[in-house]
């Protein structure tokens, strides 16, 4: 590889602190050694602004190479994630009252969700950097993922996943990971655990809450909205937020592309979540700051996050800064979407996958929705991986005759 062309494959500039504004150089932190801030990687947008779209090539997310962090194309740890399917929900649509309505869904990626785009960013940057080994506190989905992608890049992966993972996503982290390691407990009671270690050990930190090259893989989302509607943002853009990345990365890509001249303007923000761990909700609606808390099951265990920490609070700075909405759904609302998409565009996608369309239904019903706006819902998983009750139905008899009967009868019913 020409060095030019070595120089040109990302725009990364350095990292800046968002607690302090610091700016650092490129390398492995987890926290801002002026302040323990949050990182974040900022990339060059006026290199951005002078390209044009249709330089852009090759599938999936890594096709934003320029906006991406890896230093080569060499290293980047890829196994065909994004170029997710953006759906024009039509039936959809008119049954919510919206103009428009499209569902970015998240479960064609490689293991079924959206953390397929962080732990591609995230890998990559642990073999740039040299560890031999990654580790992740998951509530399944993180821990499949990552699992996948460590076997994939060659390193070693410690998975911490909580001990009411579904059957499916436990059976693939135990296949995939080289230690697979069950805790009890919730999410929040294991995170704190596990940020100590990956400060001790020399294990990369592929969890949520502080590494900013894990989290940069899910800006993609924006860049994959933006071009699939001819380079524009939608009116509304739906996220679920757990830790917050999907949220906040998004965001970020939508300014990014703003600030390159590739977009007019960004969306208006919604943020979804669990009633049963709605922090961010919460300090939305009361105006105070963010405010941790011990939280229950619930169906959406991807969001299932009642202390999302420093994210959290960078999530609620964004909705406060730019007119954002939030809000926070029952499960049953989000099993209640989660039979609707079904049924209504024969789209499966997993209970946390359909936290951000329980929320849009709840935010068009309040009237807080222009109706004759244009939205995008973000499907964060496949419904493959779930587990779910036994499907009961009296099996019939394999004889032609009367099962003719029983489809007309049904066609005649309009069924
Ligand atoms: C992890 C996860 C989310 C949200 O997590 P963030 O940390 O807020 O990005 C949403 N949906 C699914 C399916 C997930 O696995
Ligand atoms: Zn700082």
């Amino acid at each position: 590889m020409p060095d030019a062309v070595r120089a040109s494959f990302s725009f990364l500039a350095d990292l800046r602190c968002l607690g302090c504004g610091a700016t650092h150089e490129v390398g492995y932190r987890l926290s801002c050694p002026c302040c323990g801030g949050l990182l974040e990687l900022r990339f060059d947008t006026n290199a951005l602004a002078a390209r044009r779209p249709d330089e852009l090539s090759g599938r999936g997310m890594w096709r934003y190479h320029w906006m991406l962090p890896a230093r080569a194309p060499e290293h980047v740890v890829s196994m065909g994630e994004g170029g997710t399917p953006m759906l024009d929900a039509r039936r959809l649509a008119r049954h919510l009252g919206i103009r428009r309505l499209w569902l970015k869904f998240e479960g064609t990626n490689p293991t079924g969700t959206v953390k397929d785009r962080t732990s591609s960013t995230a890998l990559t940057a642990a073999r740039e950097f040299g560890f031999p080994a990654v580790g992740v506190v998951s509530t399944g989905n993180a821990g499949s993922s990552i699992a996948s992608y460590a076997a994939w890049a060659g390193l070693r992966s410690f998975i911490f996943c909580y001990e009411r993972g579904s059957q499916p996503k436990m059976a693939h982290m135990a296949a995939c990971a080289s230690d697979f390691i069950l805790y009890r407990g919730g999410y929040d009671d294991m995170i704190g655990i596990f940020d100590r270690l990956v400060e001790e050990l020399p294990v990369f930190d592929c969890g949520a809450s502080r590494n900013p090259f894990k989290h940069e893989g899910k800006k993609t989302l924006a860049y994959e909205v933006a071009e699939d509607l001819g380079w524009r943002a939608p009116d509304y853009y739906v996220s679920p937020v757990g830790v917050g990345e999907t949220f906040i990365a998004s965001h970020r890509g939508f300014e990014e592309l703003r600030a390159a001249g590739w977009i007019e303007r960004t969306p208006r923000m919604i943020a979804a979540q669990s009633d049963r761990a709605d922090p961010v909700v919460a300090a939305l609606r009361s105006g105070g700051g963010l405010v941790g808390r011990r939280i229950g099951y619930t169906v959406a265990e991807g969001v299932a996050v009642g202390d999302p920490k420093a994210k959290g609070a960078w999530v609620l700075r964004i909705l406060r800064e730019n007119g954002g909405l939030a809000a926070a759904v029952s499960d049953e609302e989000v099993l209640a979407a989660q039979a609707l998409v079904a049924r209504a565009e024969g789209v499966w996608a997993g209970p946390t996958g359909c936290v951000s369309l329980a929320a849009l239904i709840r935010l068009v019903r309040e009237g807080a929705i222009d109706p004759g706006g244009e939205a995008v819902c973000v499907l964060t998983e496949t419904g493959l991986k779930g587990e779910y009750a036994r499907v009961e139905r009296e099996p019939v008899a394999p004889e032609y005759a009367s099962i003719r009967a029983l489809v007309e009868a049904r066609l005649a019913a309009g069924q």
